[in-house]
């Protein structure tokens, strides 16, 4: 068999666990994979004494996203860039709807921010914030046009919250399309009121953030969704789980056999609410929504990752400056918490953060692959041809050392944004080497001088798995 590149003497890891295996790749996919592979007319790889793992699938990102007349820190190119570096080389992406405007004016604006500037191959969620006059159909549109999941905010009322009879109409439409429901549950009504009455004591900390959002409304609204997808039949993925109620109303659901899934990300794996108590005004980097949650949490969260009651780990990577100075920044939050641009940088340190936890002892590689290639994947209709090394699959390839301990800092980091959350803490293991549809993107720790373009995936409904 004729093969263009060859990564040989790696150990791969899949969803079963670790193997040793070479793999072949001709053109943009694999063709083979297999011990002692031979092609002499190949491009060899060494990955002796390496992990070779399918790139990761970030399923929860905002780049170039509009907030307050100007944007996030990182647009497509800044940090798809920046993920690839950190071993994602699929993201998927949530374009948002404007109120009085069609959802597919949306999916075409983000398409065009996209559009040979992203090095990631990359899709999108729908999140839809106006189902007046109508528009419950233009759901069937986006499904065809490849993105069949949408986004539904059960917090943020009058600005992005849907009530729950629209919420459970457009479940139903999901139903019927064959579309992911997603939905961002807090209780809106629950936080406002909590706000204006921080805010009206003259409570302006950022950890007043915190303090506002507290857990109840977000086991709340978990249930409640959960209750309303039962209801429509559809499928139900609740975005970044932050808390152990909520987590533990997921694993409810799915004991009663619903068609319920869970994502959690690092910051709430990692991260407590005692950052909001970093000194003057630090506290507001933590600033994202649901909030960092008090320490225990972290211990119910981690085993949901491991015990499948949550499937899968995403970023939520929405960056802004701390510094005023260039776009929106965390500054014009100075003296009210709530207006602080909630948000943080994490599209390039999940799979070093997750494979951590690994070289820890804390997370099977198997389930590693899973958590962070393999079952967004799946959940998102890109399953094999994404999060799987197999033959046909598309040679979407992380080369990464083990062991290796390096330090997280916005000094070295690629996202376009003047701190990281994760600032000083030292990681085991470290991504070399990238490919994206067989095109290097990242040789030897670095990103490559001319990197690889990503596509636009067009999508399906959800593998079964
Ligand atoms: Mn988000």
């Amino acid at each position: 068999m004729r093969l263009d590149i060859l990564i040989r003497g790696g150990t791969l890891l899949t969803e079963t666990g670790p193997v040793r295996c070479d793999i072949g790749i001709r053109r943009e996919k694999i063709a083979a994979a297999a011990r002692g592979l031979k092609a002499p007319e190949a491009k060899v790889v060494d990955a002796s004494g390496c992990f070779v793992l399918p790139g990761g699938v970030d399923a929860h990102t905002h780049l170039d996203m509009p907030f307050a007349g100007t944007t996030t820190a990182d647009d497509f190119a800044t940090g798809s860039l920046a993920a690839v570096c950190g071993g994602t080389t699929t993201i998927i992406d949530f374009a948002t709807q404007d109120k009085g405007r069609p959802m597919m004016a949306a999916l075409e604006a983000w398409r065009r921010k996209a559009d040979g500037r992203c090095v990631a191959d990359y899709g999108f969620h729908m999140a839809v914030v106006d189902l007046g006059g109508g528009r419950l159909k233009e759901m069937d549109r986006i499904a065809r046009e490849g993105c069949p999941s949408f986004k539904f905010y059960m917090a943020y009322p009058g600005r992005l919250m849907l009530d729950d009879g629209a919420i459970f109409r457009a479940m139903l439409r999901c139903r019927e399309n064959g579309s992911v429901v997603c939905v961002h549950a807090e209780n809106g009504g629950i936080i406002d009121a909590l706000i204006e009455k921080a805010l009206a004591q003259g409570r302006t900390h950022p950890r007043w953030h915190a303090l506002t959002r507290p857990a109840q409304a977000e086991a709340e609204a978990a249930h409640r969704a959960i209750a309303l997808a039962e209801l429509s039949g559809a499928a139900l993925y609740v975005v970044h789980v932050s808390t152990s109620e909520a987590a533990a109303e997921i694993r409810r659901a799915r004991e009663r056999g619903l068609r319920v899934f869970g994502e959690t990300c690092p910051q709430y794996l990692y991260l407590s609410d005692n950052a909001y108590e970093s000194p003057g005004f630090e506290g507001a980097k933590f600033v994202i929504a649901p909030p960092l949650r008090p320490a225990g949490h972290q211990r119910a969260l981690w085993s949901a990752v491991r015990e499948d009651w949550l499937q899968v780990v995403s970023t939520d990577h929405c960056s802004f400056n701390f510094k005023a100075g260039r776009g929106a920044s965390k500054q014009m939050g100075r003296g009210d918490f709530s207006r602080i641009p909630g948000g943080s940088p994490g599209i390039e340190t999940r799979v070093a953060l997750m494979w951590d936890a690994v070289e820890r002892g804390d997370l099977s590689p198997a389930r590693f692959v899973q958590l962070v290639c393999a079952n967004p994947a799946k959940m998102f209709g890109l399953y094999p041809r994404k999060g799987c090394l197999a033959p046909g699959s598309d040679a979407d390839i992380v080369v990464l050392v083990p062991s290796v301990k390096r330090v997280l800092s916005a000094k070295t980091h690629h996202m376009n944004v003047d701190y990281s959350p994760y600032e000083g803490r030292v990681v085991r293991g470290a991504v070399r080497d990238v490919l994206i549809r067989g095109r290097f993107a990242l040789t030897g720790f670095k990103p490559v001088g001319n990197p690889p373009r990503g596509v636009f995936l067009e999508r399906r409904g959800p593998c079964e798995w």
